[in-house]
């Protein structure tokens, strides 16, 4: 017959153990990886784990052990005596355990562990008499009766702490250390009679009943508030459940040739290949918790930096350092992966208690992954999948200095990382034109517009009292690299006044104030900051990961500085130019909102004629920056309200400076005002309306492709992209006005072109009719910022009112406008697959705010999508993604 009882129970220690690091789930990450030391044969005091199955089991039963749990326990506790040389409830030889928590994720400190278990009146007798030491028997002893009493039976461990601390007083002792057997004697006295009164019951002297009554804790405090919070936090699931390790005690608290401590195999915060470590000498693992005193530095070199002249353990038990020293070669060598290690050294004998991948910094991370790569301990393709990419944003931006202290007034949303300083504006303008007499600035608005553009340029960083994480300033500012904060409700800006109100003070113009786009805080004044300093590593890790990318990595840049920043991280062309963001300037508006108010086809024409050398201009400069690499110019998108004023004022002030009367202007106005502009009359629509648009963008571009190709050998490529398309036939004609376009510009210039005409895909109605689209268009990119939209209904300028709501509410797991939506990339599958079928080798992109997010480009990766066009400085994040990406199918 059989076995009908699941395992339960997992033994390890003496060179051997049921259990390994491949159970984690069963065993918690602590268990495991204690299995797994025994089984390299590193010295790990024996034990067992319990496993989270029974944790299930005892939520199930109402709190409490499954009988069948007992023999099991029973019998692993015999294996443990038999290796220990010490029983369980044996008086000469009393076996003293400690029960961990541990779960399959780390959750520091946020369970229990009870250390000590197994003394009473009579086996505190039998320890004294074995180690010759009643001084420690009896300290045990009471160390014991009070963890126990706080984790067990629930008495606040403050009641403990007053007793001894009254007894010190009282016999003028200052140090525990001082304390004889005689004085524990009689605290353990006060503290049984402690119990006895609070708990009503008197100490446990059953040394089962203290065994089962702490695994029922450890298990219990896997719902603690503490445990629960944290998981929260870390999305750890409930359902998950804690193992308990009980594990034969070793004593720290031994004497001056015993310690206790933690060590890293390399330094967490630099990434230094050198031990990195604190101690602290006859002391047992909670004191070095508990933060009492003051742990030394484990190494020589350690002690040399911090120069308080504490001995380092290298120095003071150089044995039993080397021996820490190998054994952390080998955990890093057998995990391949910085380990954070805790140990024990009883009498001059190195016991090890835990081993698990370490947390460290960015910087770190970065460093560790390039040189045990170099070191042979893990592959180059291991490195780049082991760097989370969403974090290497932390390296390209200058960070406010962590022991900085600093006055927080307001918090708002970490809309674009890094931390800047400078004067509060409150006007896009008025920014300009401060940067241009030397200032630096922040640009405080309520919300952003593109008519702000500039002045955000201008910035050094942006704060918003309003909107989301795409908001116009979010979206904008980490396009441009600029740190932002959006959404910071809680400060009141006056513009007529031009203050900022928050937390208390009033900041007015010209006022510094510090913002941290990467931690969403408006600061008072100057903060120090640590500039992004990029390594070598840096370069070594994104070199690796090129070699692994399947799919390109372009950017969306729309300027001269937004391409240079581009290829300086590496970008393999432009992805996305924004054409309608170069007449936001200054010289330029004027004669757009000529073009906009022309009501004659002839008079738009000379409108746009006198804008032509400008765009022209702006091209030759990309194609020049990007030197061959391919281009992808966006035609003009907005609907044109946009270019026009909307208050009273500015109505009054935009016609006298065009020379036109107020009603005119104000009429013009309300033909072109739309309900809903977003789905107005926009990208193709507008294009196929106002074809004069076309031909002067195309004639642009083919013009700049000429005069810049000439310098470079005729490898300009540009590709024309039409926005917002739905039908073939929208495409068709916006094509035909380009290719007439393109054959006028050859004949009058006696060459010919090289260029692609394709089409943005960003409405569902566009996915769905991919097939046919890809008849017309040469190359696609999915706008999944429009696609999102349309796809979900939902404008996302007001969406920020809501989606924090419907988060909380598990509507929504994430913001579908930072983190793709399942329904839309099943849009876009379809798009692919259907324009595939028509075009095997249609060139697809994706160029909305997706393109630098690594979930996302993990799922374009697996549609096979050609490239991902991203804001500039995301581009070293999507080329990392993008590598794990393709690292990840091949498996
Ligand atoms: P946490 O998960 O909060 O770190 P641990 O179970 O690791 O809890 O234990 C807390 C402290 O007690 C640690 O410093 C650990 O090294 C120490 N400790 C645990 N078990 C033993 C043992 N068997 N012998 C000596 N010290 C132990
Ligand atoms: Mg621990
Ligand atoms: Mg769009």
């Amino acid at each position: 017959m059989a076995d009908q009882t699941p395992k339960w129970v997992y033994s390890f220690g003496g060179g051997a153990a049921d259990g390994s690091a491949a159970d984690k789930d069963r065993l918690g990450g602590k268990g495991a990886h204690l299995a797994e030391m025994s089984r390299i044969e590193l010295n790990v005091p024996a034990g067992f784990t319990i496993s989270t199955d029974v944790c299930a089991a005892y939520y199930e039963q109402g709190r409490s052990l499954p009988e069948e749990l007992k023999p099991m326990v029973d019998e692993a506790l015999e294996k443990m005596a038999a290796i220990a040389g010490a029983h369980f409830g044996d008086v000469e030889h009393p076996l003293l355990v400690s029960v961990r928590s541990g779960a399959r994720a780390s959750m520091p400190g946020m369970m229990d562990t009870v250390l000590n278990l197994g003394l009473n009146d009579k086996t505190v007798e039998g320890l004294a008499r074995r180690t010759g030491d009643r001084r420690f028997a009896y300290d045990t002893y009471r160390r014991f009766i009070q963890m126990y009493a706080d984790v067990v039976l629930g008495l606040d461990h403050g009641l403990f702490e007053d007793i001894l601390e009254n007894y010190k007083a009282l016999k003028g002792f200052e140090l525990d250390p001082q304390l004889q057997a005689e004085n524990w004697v009689e605290i353990i006295g006060a503290y049984k009679a402690l119990v006895a009164k609070e708990f009503g019951m008197p100490f446990p002297q059953d040394l089962r009943e203290q065994l089962w009554g702490a695994i029922s804790a450890v298990f219990g405090s896997w719902q603690n508030a503490r445990a629960i919070a944290y998981r929260r936090l870390h999305d750890i699931p409930d359902d998950w459940g804690t193992a308990v390790t009980v594990q034969t005690m070793v004593f720290g608290n031994k004497g001056d040739q015993s310690a206790t401590g933690v060590v890293f195999t390399r330094n967490p915060s630099t990434g230094e290949n050198a031990l990195f470590g604190e101690y602290l000498l006859n002391a047992q693992g909670e004191d070095v918790v508990a933060g009492l005193r003051t742990p030394q530095p484990l190494t020589e070199k350690q002690s040399a930096a911090n120069g308080n002249g504490k001995a380092s353990l290298e120095a003071l038990m150089p044995e039993a350092f080397a021996e820490l020293k190998a054994s952390c070669a080998a955990l890093e060598k057998h995990f391949r992966d910085l380990q954070d290690i805790e140990f024990t050294i009883e009498e001059g004998k190195l016991f090890m208690l835990q081993t698990r991948s370490g947390k460290r910094s960015t910087q770190a991370a970065l460093k560790i992954a390039v040189d045990m790569a170099e070191e042979g301990i893990i592959s180059k393709q291991e490195a780049v999948a082991s760097l989370d990419p969403a974090r290497l944003d932390q390296l390209l931006h200058p960070t406010l200095d962590p022991n900085a202290e600093m006055t927080v007034l307001a918090k708002g949303l970490p809309a674009s990382p890094g931390a800047a300083s400078g004067e509060i504006v409150f006007d896009a303008d008025e920014a300009v034109h401060m940067k241009a007499q030397g200032h630096t600035v922040i640009l405080a608005r309520i919300e952003t517009s593109p008519e702000d553009v500039q002045g955000m340029h201008a910035a050094v960083g942006v704060i918003t009292t309003r909107g989301g994480m795409t908001s116009h300033a979010a979206v904008v500012a980490r396009g441009m690299g600029r740190p932002c904060v959006a959404g910071a409700a809680a400060a009141h800006i006056d513009l007529e006044r031009e203050t900022l109100e928050a937390g208390g003070a009033v900041m007015h113009k010209g006022d510094i104030v510090t913002i941290d786009g990467s931690s969403g805080k408006l600061i008072k004044g100057r903060v120090t900051m640590r500039q992004p300093d990029l390594s070598p590593d840096f370069a070594t890790l994104m070199e690796w990961a090129d070699g692994f990318r399947r799919m390109d990595v372009r950017a969306n840049a729309d300027t001269p500085a937004d391409a240079r920043h581009a290829r300086d991280f590496g970008a393999e062309g432009i992805g996305l130019c924004r054409t309608e963001h170069m007449f936001f300037q200054e010289n330029r508006i004027v004669a757009m909102r000529e073009m906009i108010l022309a009501e004659t086809k002839e008079s738009r024409r000379a409108a746009l004629a006198e804008l032509l050398p400008a765009q022209r201009q702006d091209f030759i400069e990309l194609f020049e920056i990007m030197a061959g690499q391919p281009v992808t110019i966006r035609l003009f998108d907005p609907p044109l309200h946009e270019f026009l004023p909307s208050e009273e004022d500015a109505i009054v002030d935009v016609a006298e400076a065009m020379g036109v009367g107020v009603a005119q202007l104000k009429r013009r106005i309300a033909v072109l005002s739309e309900f809903n502009p977003m789905l107005g009359q926009r990208g193709a629509r507008l294009l196929v309306t106002y074809p004069e648009i076309v031909d002067m963008q195309a004639r642009a571009v083919f013009e700049a492709a000429i005069e810049a190709g000439a310098e470079l050998h005729d490898r300009v490529r540009p590709e024309i992209m039409v926005p917002l398309v739905a039908t073939k036939r929208e495409l068709d004609i916006v094509k035909e006005r380009i290719l007439v376009t393109a054959r006028a510009v050859e004949e009058e210039r006696g060459t010919s072109l090289a260029f692609q005409v394709g089409s943005m895909v960003e409405l569902p109605r566009a996915c769905l009719m991919a097939g046919e689209i890809a008849e017309s268009a040469e190359f696609f990119s999915f706008g999944t910022n429009d696609l999102t939209q349309t796809t979900f209904g939902l404008s996302r300028d007001d969406a920020g009112r809501f989606l924090g709501e419907y988060a909380d509410k598990g509507i929504i797991n994430h913001d579908p406008f930072m983190t793709l939506d399942a329904a839309v990339g099943e849009l876009m599958e379809i798009g692919v697959t259907r324009a595939r079928a028509v075009r095997p080798d249609l060139k697809i992109g994706i160029c909305g705010e997706h393109g630098g997010d690594p979930q996302t480009i993990v799922f374009c990766e697996k549609i096979g999508l050609s490239y991902v066009s991203c804001s500039p400085y995301r581009v070293p994040v999507a080329r990392l993604a993008a590598a794990q990406a393709a690292l990840k199918s091949q498996l």
